[in-house]
């Protein structure tokens, strides 16, 4: 696909610099997840970096620059979940348990969701990818978005990317 046709159709489609995934060894092991950042666009924002407690979102050179993960130092805190602004960080944690991820969410819809409630988990076109479960809804840092943890099948982890509460 084109540079054009992504930012055309607002949709990631494939990988591209800015949309970075853990390496899979060290993701499947990882207990309390890794981070995915979908940020292929050169914009003047850098709050996943400045916000990432352990300098896993390295140090932007140029404002304008895509963010860089060194994954070593991922805690999975989601920290950089909550504070971005385009929603483009998610957290996913394959250990969670047999089958199953735990994925940590942006969020800034209402109603908000309830921990133990059943929600329909969407692909980056808003479709309909599965149910999960919420296991917890932390609350906002400083501003309104919070952080969604919600158990998926881990086969659909690279697929959900929201949530919508019903
Ligand atoms: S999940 Fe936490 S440690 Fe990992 S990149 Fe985000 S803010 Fe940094
Ligand atoms: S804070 Fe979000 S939108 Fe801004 S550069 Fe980082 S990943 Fe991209």
């Amino acid at each position: 696909m084109k540079v054009s046709a992504i930012f055309e159709s607002g949709v990631l489609t494939e990988e591209r610099p800015g949309a970075v995934s853990p390496p899979e060894a060290l993701w499947k092991s990882h207990k309390g997840g890794l981070v995915i950042v979908e940020c292929p666009q050169r914009i003047p924002c850098n709050p996943c970096n400045t916000s990432c407690p352990t300098g896993a979102i390295t140090e932007f050179a140029d404002i304008n620059d895509v963010p860089a993960i060194n994954y070593d130092k991922c805690t999975g805190c989601a920290l950089c979940v909550a504070r971005c602004p385009g929603l483009a960080c998610f957290v996913a944690d394959l250990t969670f348990g047999e089958g199953m991820a735990l994925m940590k969410l942006p969020y800034e819809m209402l109603p908000l969701p309830t921990k133990g409630k059943t929600v329909k988990c969407l692909g980056r076109t808003g479709e309909v990818v599965c149910e999960g479960k919420v296991e917890n809804v932390a609350e906002p840092l400083r501003d309104r978005t919070r952080v969604v943890h919600v158990s998926v099948p881990i086969d659909k982890v690279s697929d959900v990317r929201a949530i919508k509460v019903v």
